[in-house]
């Protein structure tokens, strides 16, 4: 089936070169550079938002549970929360993620973040046994 489908765009790519003439590369080029300068120009012109969007109720009333961490949402309106759920797209917009990221990463591997950046034994390896 795949040779099949090989011969079939090839012979596809043929009747459209044939049919739109020999600029039709350079259109279809030059339709895909403009598009994807386009989605360039939106997507920084219109950045993403968090979605507050509350399941339960519908409201646009989403919260973080906490604001040290970037799990858990609660409904400001209803009271649902669901503790499960991320709330990294809520905390990008209220808050520096680095601060949290930090304290987690040293919650979860049971250290403090200043005893990972310091080495405990600072001296060389080159003791020489004979
Ligand atoms: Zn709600």
């Amino acid at each position: 089936m795949l040779p099949v489908l090989m011969f079939g765009a090839i012979a596809l790519s043929v009747l459209i070169l044939r049919a739109g003439g020999p600029d039709l590369p350079f259109v279809l080029l030059g339709a895909v550079l403009v598009l994807a300068l386009a989605w360039i120009l939106i997507s920084s012109l219109n950045p993403a938002r968090a979605d507050r969007t509350c399941p339960e109720c519908g409201e646009e009333a989403l919260e973080r549970l906490d604001p040290a961490t970037t799990r858990g949402v609660v409904c400001s309106r209803c009271g649902h929360t669901d503790r499960d759920v991320s709330s990294w797209y809520l905390a990008e917009e209220e808050t520096t993620l680095e601060e949290i990221v930090l304290a987690e990463r040293g919650r979860v591997s049971g250290l403090e973040p200043e005893k990972l950046a310091r080495p405990t034994d600072s001296s060389p390896n080159t003791e020489i046994t004979e």
